[in-house]
């Protein structure tokens, strides 16, 4: 992911590299450069423009320092605004001050959200927490079932409406109803003292009115400590508007970017933060359920610098 975003930035500044002092008008070939380089990644129109401004203004104002020639102060400023657009801080996991740690999951179908359920069970169970995964993507058939296939392999318990498969699996007291499920999975995992639960919730492949309901319900029955939602970053152009949607519809605390170990371009992925005001909290990179790592805001920013 951000291959040819890397390569085409580090090549503008290459071209900087050669240069003694920058005129404005070096600066101006240079940030017209970048704000290509962007729009080509997908970036958002919006966060390019704010983002390319705000480099233009800071690279021609007087942030001479000397132990840095005119290129490498450029890509200091670059570096420095692309952290602040994927969220500045890493942000981690917020958790209840009286357990259980209720974390709700929320996106579109495929993005990735029962794949993250079992990541994050996993990860949390390793650092000693007592994970339950709860089932409350009713919507698809099959979905029940992945979660418990997941759970399994996450090594953590599910609690889930229908009889499972697998011997994980609880048998919910109200079935069909994925609001009440999400409930009652909370109270079994704070009668069972589990100190997190993790809520998987239903996705659509567009979003609807329904889903928006839904989840907006599920949040209110359960109360969630945080809401991550989860994004494709392969989706292209359309993640800023399904996270606009997401943001208006459900709200939520932190965005997961899934798919990153893809070859798309990526770029919109990387205004869903600066879009709606909320910090990109973790990565997944891969199908299996060790592909997952905290979101570094400023690792991000070297990494495709580098
Ligand atoms: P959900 O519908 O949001 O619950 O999405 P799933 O968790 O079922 O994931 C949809 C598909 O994407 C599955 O085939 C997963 O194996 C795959 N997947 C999930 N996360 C990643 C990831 O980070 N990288 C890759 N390459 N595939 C992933």
């Amino acid at each position: 992911m951000f291959n040819s975003l890397s390569d085409r930035l580090t090549s503008t500044f290459k071209n900087l590299r050669t240069r003694g002092r920058l005129s404005e008008a070096d600066i101006d070939a240079t940030v017209r450069e970048i704000r290509r380089a962007l729009l080509d990644a997908d970036v958002a129109v919006s966060v390019v423009r704010e983002f390319t401004a705000a480099v233009r203004e800071r690279a021609l104002g007087s942030e001479v320092s000397g132990a840095l020639n005119p290129a490498q102060q450029v890509v200091k400023i670059v570096n420095e605004e692309l952290v602040e657009i994927l969220g500045g801080q890493t942000r981690a996991l917020t958790f209840a001050k009286v357990p259980p740690t209720v974390i709700m999951l929320a996106g579109l179908q495929g993005a990735g959200k029962t794949t993250l359920a079992g990541k994050l069970a996993l990860a949390l169970k390793e650092q000693g927490h007592t994970p339950l995964l709860v089932a409350a993507d009713l919507q698809r058939p099959n979905a029940v079932n992945q979660l418990a296939v997941v759970a399994e392999r996450a090594g953590v318990p599910v609690f889930a409406p229908h009889p499972g498969n697998t011997s994980a699996v609880d048998d919910a007291i109200v079935d069909g109803d994925p609001v009440a499920v999400a409930r009652d999975g909370v109270a079994t995992a704070r009668a069972r003292q589990h100190d997190v639960v993790i809520v998987d919730t239903a996705g659509r492949l567009g979003i609807d009115e329904l889903l928006m309901r839904q989840a907006a319900d599920i949040r209110a029955a359960v109360q969630p400590d945080e809401v991550l939602f989860v994004i494709d970053a392969m989706i292209g152009q359309d993640a800023v508007n399904t996270a606009k949607a997401f943001a208006d519809g459900v709200d939520f605390t932190g965005v997961v970017l899934s798919k990153l170990d893809g070859d798309a371009r990526g770029g919109a992925a990387l205004s869903v933060a600066k879009v709606t005001g909320r910090p990109i909290m973790f990565a997944s990179t891969g199908e299996k359920l060790t592909d997952f790592e905290v979101f570094h805001p400023d690792r991000m920013a070297s990494r495709i610098l580098d």
